[in-house]
Formats: C-alpha cells, sequence, structure tokens
C-alpha cells in the first residue's frame, strides 16, 4: 500500500444516472478493467461493492446501486426504490451522470430523491467527445446549476477517456480520512457466481436492447474452479412464456451468442478457460412474487 505524505482516504461511491448514460463504462473505465455491472438487483441490508479502485493515497469504493423508477407498479420496483434512497443516504459522495442532450422526466425524479439527502453530489456530464465544441455545454451547465447545489460539475467521456482524473480527484476529495478496506489489488468483492451473473446480463441487455424485459433475472445454479477451466451453468428466468422464444432467437443463436459474449469477458475475469450453460426457463409473474424475491435474497 502506497502511502505518501497525506494520510489515506476511503470511501463509498455511488454512480447514479438512467440507462444508457454509461455507468458501466464509466466504473469499468476507472477500474482498468473489465467488470460489467449492470444489477437492478436492491441490497437494502449490506453494501455490495463492485468495483475498487486504488488510487495513489486513496480507495475508491464503487456500490451496487439499484437504478430510481418512476412508477412504482409493483413490489420489486417499490423494494429497487426505497434500496436506491437508502444507499444515497449511506455512500461518502454520490456521481450523477447525465447526458448533454438528454434532460427528461427520469433526470427531474432523481433530482427530487437527490433533494432529500445530504450526501455530496458530483455531477458529471458524459459523452462529451460528442460534442462540436465545449461551449455547446455552457447553457447546460448553468441551468443545472440552478436546479441544485453541486459539490463539483464535470463534463466527461467514460469511453474516449477525457477527464476521468479529475473526475476520480474530484471523488476523491469527498471520501473520508482513514484507512483503506480493502488490498490495493484487489477490484472487487462480489462472489464469481455474482459477477458471472452480470455478465450474462449485460449480454442479454446488449443482445436485447429494448426488448429485454427488466425483470428478467440471471442465477447461477453452478460455478466451478478446475485447474485450468471454470464450468459454468447458469439460468435465465424470464417473466412471459412469449419472451423465451425471444431470448432464444431462430435456432438458438441468440443465445448462443449471448453465451460466446458472456464466455469470452468471463474467461478475461477469471484468467483461465470458461465452459458456459445456459438455460432459458418461464417464471410467471416473480417480481410481483414476495416469496421468489426472498428466495433470491431481496429484502423489504
Ligand atoms: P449504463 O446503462 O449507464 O451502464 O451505460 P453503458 O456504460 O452501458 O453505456 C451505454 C452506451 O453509451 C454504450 O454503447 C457506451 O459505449 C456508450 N458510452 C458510454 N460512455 C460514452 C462516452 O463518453 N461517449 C460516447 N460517445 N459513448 C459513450
Ligand atoms: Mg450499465
Amino acid at each position: 500500500m502506497t502511502q505518501k505524505n497525506t494520510s489515506p482516504k476511503c470511501g463509498y461511491v455511488a454512480i447514479i444516472g438512467k440507462p444508457n448514460v454509461g455507468k458501466s463504462t464509466l466504473i469499468n473505465r476507472s477500474l482498468n478493467k473489465k467488470l460489467v455491472i449492470t444489477s437492478r438487483k436492491p441490497q437494502t441490508t449490506r453494501h455490495r461493492i463492485l468495483g475498487i479502485k486504488t488510487k495513489g493515497n486513496a480507495q475508491l469504493l464503487y456500490l451496487d446501486t439499484p437504478g430510481l423508477h418512476t412508477k412504482e407498479k409493483n413490489i420489486l420496483n417499490k423494494y429497487m426504490n426505497r434500496a436506491a434512497r437508502s444507499v444515497l443516504h449511506e455512500v461518502n459522495v454520490v456521481v450523477w451522470l447525465v447526458c448533454r442532450n438528454q434532460w427528461g422526466s427520469d433526470d427531474e425524479f432523481v433530482l427530487k430523491n437527490l433533494k432529500q439527502v445530504t450526501t455530496p453530489v458530483i455531477l458529471a456530464i458524459n459523452k462529451i467527445d460528442q460534442l462540436k465544441s465545449k461551449a455547446e455545454l455552457l447553457p447546460f451547465i448553468d441551468t443545472l446549476k440552478t436546479k441544485y447545489s453541486f459539490a463539483d460539475i464535470i463534463p466527461i467521456s467514460a469511453k474516449a477517456n477525457l477527464q476521468i482524473n479529475v473526475l476520480e480527484k474530484a471523488i476523491i476529495h469527498q471520501l473520508p480520512e482513514q484507512p483503506f478496506y480493502y488490498a490495493a489489488d484487489k477490484i472487487t468483492d462480489c462472489g464469481d457466481a455474482f459477477v458471472a451473473a452480470e455478465m450474462i446480463r449485460e449480454k442479454l441487455m446488449r443482445q436485447l436492447g429494448q426488448e429485454l424485459p427488466y425483470d428478467t433475472l440471471v442465477t447461477i445454479d453452478a460455478l466451478k474452479h478446475k485447474s485450468k477451466i471454470v464450468n459454468i451453468s447458469a439460468t435465465i428466468f424470464v417473466s412471459k412464456t412469449n419472451q423465451k422464444p425471444i431470448v432464444l432467437g431462430t435456432k438458438g443463436n441468440r443465445l448462443k451468442r449471448i453465451g460466446t459474449q458472456a464466455r469470452l469477458d468471463l474467461e478475461d475475469f477469471f484468467g483461465k478457460k470458461v465452459f458456459l450453460q445456459l438455460w432459458v426457463k418461464v417464471k410467471t409473474n416473480w417480481a410481483n412474487n414476495a416469496a421468489f424475491l426472498d428466495y433470491f435474497g431481496h429484502t423489504s
């Protein structure tokens, strides 16, 4: 652990923002490692750290933060909103990711929730690589300044690696002085099964896009490390019978693609060959089934 003259800093960071704004890209960029995070599972009982970034004498603990949902139409959404709000209170700093051209009612909803917490909020405006000139951003920044008292407003590009250092410094500025919680070379404290489920889910989302029902669930039925290979068996649960062929694709080709892409990422993560078996099953209306949610660790 390298420590310079100053005391170490360490704390929790929540990256929030609507889908496709670049949250996963940002975390991967900061960690310099592909650790794809798409989790929509609420965790109210304990923090689950998705990514650990050690930079000089600071350690940033990126947390699993469920998204805020404008429609509390089923039990799952209610769980998720409750979990999301509690995370906002518990972290040391919130990074709210927005896009220059896409301010909408979802963002207003997040803002309303942020107004109820005292945690410092850094606003990061992503995808500035798409701008012709920086001046384009100024009116947007001026408007945002009137909406909330942000600790910082930082234009970035997660994909083009612009200003990520500046953002990390701003985050570190908000962290409390305390020793590191984790060894400096650790990049996640999630178990292998969790990481595997996330990587499969991410590929599902990439393949299906808007077609993917948000209540699709991936479970890992078996994960065994052998000396040169990891054997993984996973099930994709959809909530309606007609969603199953969508996930499978013609002659099962889509599922095959999902499996191949997930396997490549998993091999990169584990540093070994991976044998991945994927199943698709229908679990009707699980998003409203409290018993099923409990089974998978969602707490009320
Ligand atoms: P998430 O849903 O918030 O986790 O968003 P992702 O990280 O999955 O990113 C959504 C899409 O935006 C992907 O296609 C990314 O490659 C793209 N993206 C992320 N950051 C940037 C950026 O800085 N510039 C551009 N042009 N695209 C980006
Ligand atoms: Mg993501």
